[in-house]
C-alpha cells in the first residue's frame, strides 16, 4: 500500500464545480479584485463572526502586511516561535524588524515564560504560531502583551477553523494572518492568504497596504507592495469554504484513530479541553524518529521531517532567542499523513506499520 503525505489532486466532482466558478469570472471579466474577492471576505466575516476580513496574495504577505499595519519596522524586535515554517520569521525580517525566537512547549507552541524572558526595550510585538492546527496559549500571551504594551499578531496559517475558548484562530489578537496556500486547511489552487481584523481603522490601513499604499483616491500614502488576492482564487476559495467544516471533521476523526492506537507507544498530539484542533499535520514525537522515518518510507508511507528549529536555519543562526526544547523536539518530531482524501484502511495500515516497528 502507498500513502501520500498530502494529495492535492482535484477530483472530478470538485473539478466541475471549480470550472463553473472560474467560468463565471471569465464571463464578467473583472479579474482584478472582482466581486468574488469581496464575497469571499464577507463569507469569512460570517464564518468567523468578525467585523473585517481581507483577502491577500499569500500567508507570507498577510503576515508582512499585518506587521506593517501595526507600524513595526527598522529598530524593532518581534518575538516569535522557534518552531514554525520559516515564513513567520521572514515576514518580520522583511519589515526591517528583527525576529527573536522564543522556546516552545511540548505541543510545539510558543512558551509564554520564554517570551517574557526575551522582552527588551526594542520589543514591539509577539507573533505566536498556532502550530499544526492547535491554538497557542493566547490568554497568557495577551496578558504579557498588555503588561508590556506590545502588539500581538497571530500566525494562524496552520489553524483555519481551530478554536480557543470558542474563538477562531486569527481572531484572538490585534491582527490574524492566515495562509490559504494549496496545502493548508482552507486551500486555494495556488497561493492566497487572509487577514482577520477587529477594527475599521486597521482594516483601512491594511487595504492600502494590500496594493502599493494607495488610498481610495488612488494616492500613495504609504510605501508598500502588491499583495492582492486573485479573483480566480477567491472564486475557488468560495467553493472550498462550503466544505471546510466537513474536511476538519475528517481530519479530527483520523487524529482520533491515531491517538486511540498510538498514544501508548509514542507521544501523540493532545487537545486541551478549552481548544479544538484542526490537525493541519498530525505530528508525533519519538526518540526513534529517524529509524521510524526510514521504516515507514520503506513501507510506502510518506512522512515528513520539517518545520524544525528556526534558530538552526542558516539565515537565523546569529539571532537572539531560546530554543532548548525546540532543538530537542526537532530531532524527535515526525508528521504523519492526515488529510481528507485518506481512507480508513490507509490510516489502519499506518497504525499497523508503526506498531510493527515498535514491536521489533
Ligand atoms: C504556510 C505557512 C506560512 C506561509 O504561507 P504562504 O501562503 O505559503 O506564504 C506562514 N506561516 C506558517 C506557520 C505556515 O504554515
Amino acid at each position: 500500500m502507498n500513502v501520500r503525505f498530502l494529495d492535492l489532486s482535484v477530483l472530478d466532482d470538485e473539478r466541475e464545480i471549480f470550472l463553473k466558478a472560474i467560468d463565471k469570472v471569465l464571463q464578467h471579466g473583472q479579474v482584478i479584485l472582482g466581486p468574488e474577492v469581496q464575497e469571499f471576505e464577507e463569507r469569512i466575516q460570517e464564518y468567523y463572526g468578525v467585523p473585517k476580513a481581507l483577502g491577500v496574495s499569500s500567508g507570507t504577505d498577510a503576515l508582512y502586511l499585518a506587521l506593517r499595519a501595526l507600524d513595526i519596522g527598522i529598530g524593532d524586535e518581534v518575538i516569535t516561535s522557534s518552531i514554525s515554517f520559516v515564513a513567520s520569521a521572514n515576514a518580520i525580517s522583511l519589515t526591517g524588524a528583527v525576529p527573536v525566537f522564543a522556546d516552545v512547549n511540548d505541543d510545539f507552541n510558543i512558551n509564554p515564560k520564554s517570551i517574557e524572558r526575551l522582552i527588551t526595550e526594542k520589543t514591539k510585538a509577539i507573533m505566536p504560531v498556532h502550530y499544526a492546527g492547535k491554538i497557542a496559549d493566547m490568554d497568557a500571551i495577551n496578558e504579557i502583551a498588555k503588561e508590556y504594551g506590545l502588539k500581538v499578531i497571530e500566525d494562524a496559517s496552520q489553524a483555519f477553523g481551530a478554536l480557543y475558548k470558542g474563538h477562531f484562530a486569527g481572531s484572538l489578537s490585534d491582527i490574524g494572518a492566515i495562509s490559504l496556500n494549496s496545502m493548508k486547511i482552507l486551500a486555494a489552487l495556488g497561493d492566497a492568504g487572509l487577514l482577520i481584523v477587529n477594527d475599521e481603522q486597521k482594516y483601512e490601513k491594511l487595504s492600502m497596504l494590500r496594493y502599493n499604499g494607495l488610498n481610495s483616491q488612488k494616492v500613495c500614502e504609504i510605501v508598500s507592495t502588491n499583495a492582492k488576492m486573485d479573483t480566480l482564487q477567491a472564486a475557488v476559495l468560495l467553493q472550498r469554504l462550503k466544505s471546510v467544516n466537513t474536511l476538519i471533521d475528517k481530519r479530527r476523526k483520523i487524529a482520533d484513530m491515531y491517538a486511540a492506537s498510538l498514544s501508548k507507544i509514542l507521544k501523540t498530539p493532545y487537545e486541551d479541553s478549552d481548544r479544538k484542533n484542526v490537525y493541519f499535520t498530525y505530528t508525533i514525537v519519538t526518540s526513534k524518529r529517524d529509524e521510524l522515518f526510514e521504516y515507514l518510507t520503506k513501507n510506502g508511507i510518506e512522512v515528513k521531517i520539517y518545520h524544525t528549529n528556526l534558530m538552526d536555519e542558516i539565515a537565523y543562526r546569529q539571532h537572539r532567542g531560546e530554543c532548548e526544547n525546540a532543538r530537542e523536539l526537532s530531532q524527535k518530531k515526525l508528521a504523519l499523513p492526515c488529510h481528507e482524501k485518506m481512507t480508513e484502511s490507509q490510516v489502519e495500515y499506518i497504525i499497523e506499520k508503526i506498531k510493527e516497528f515498535f514491536e521489533d
